[in-house]
């Protein structure tokens, strides 16, 4: 099954004189196993995107199907339900929650979910381990690098195994190296983990992890190309 599809989507701000088309009649397909970059400048219309496939921002026009589920037709509570279970997200500011640890942090969406205290933390912890912050357990946000920050946030939006997993900017805010290690990492979740990753950044050091590239102008898609993901990620499990 496709993980997401994205049919004659457009956005519009809104009305009148003020009216701004964020996205114009956007239409792509992304298969589970796949890494895809949305690159374009600022005010492109990326981050609308990525909410419109997130399920955050309800497309003015066209449809927006996730696995199989027609998200058009859900009402809000079945899209919180759906984004919790099918959906990670990670922001270029990282979004963590100041007062809470890197694991309580990473718990948060388990909790939201019903899981056992417990449990949610034994799994936070084991994830946490698996990403190289085994050390960083029980550490504030405010004691964390860069990269730290958002190898935790990574762990977030994977705890609940969704299929899919939208980043936004996830390299902006970090240095070249550990830009380059958290975009090594979105690429083999999805090739080893066969999960759908959608990027939308203006990052190009970007294009070597990606299997499709994609350019955004004035909302619209305008240019698709191959990326370098088969450097990274030779075996593909789909
Ligand atoms: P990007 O993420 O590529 O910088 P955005 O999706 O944030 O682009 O914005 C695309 C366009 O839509 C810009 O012109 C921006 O000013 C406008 N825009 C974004 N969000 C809103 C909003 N909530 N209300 C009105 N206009 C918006
Ligand atoms: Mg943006």
């Amino acid at each position: 099954m496709r993980a997401i599809t994205v049919h004659n989507v457009s956005k519009i701000y809104g009305k009148g004189h003020a009216a701004v088309k964020a996205v114009q009649d956007v239409t792509l397909a992304i298969e589970p196993g796949e890494i895809v970059l949305i690159m374009g400048p600022s005010g492109s219309g990326k981050t609308t995107l990525l909410s419109m496939i997130g399920t955050l921002l309800r497309p003015t026009e066209g449809s927006i199907v996730v696995g199989d589920l027609a998200t058009r037709s859900l009402n809000d509570n079945q899209l919180a339900d759906l984004r919790l279970e099918s959906i990670g997200f990670i922001f270029q500011s990282f979004n963590l929650l100041s007062a809470l640890t890197a694991k309580q942090n990473v718990m948060v969406p388990l909790i939201a979910g019903g899981a056992p205290k417990r449990e949610a933390g034994k799994r936070a912890e084991t994830l946490l381990t698996r990403l190289g912050l085994g050390e960083r357990i029980n550490s504030l946000p405010a004691d964390l690098s860069g990269g730290e920050k958002q190898r935790v946030a990574i762990a977030r939006a994977l705890i609940n195994e969704p299929k899919i997993i939208l980043a936004d900017e996830p390299t902006a805010n970090l240095d070249s190296e550990t830009g380059h290690e958290v975009a090594t990492l979105l690429c083999e979740i999805a090739c080893n983990e066969n999960r759908a990753v959608v990027i939308v950044s203006h990052d190009p050091r970007l294009r070597d992890v990606a299997k499709r590239i994609y350019t955004i102008e004035d909302g619209k898609l305008i240019k698709e190309e191959a990326g370098g993901h088969n450097k990274i990620c030779p075996v593909r499990h789909t």
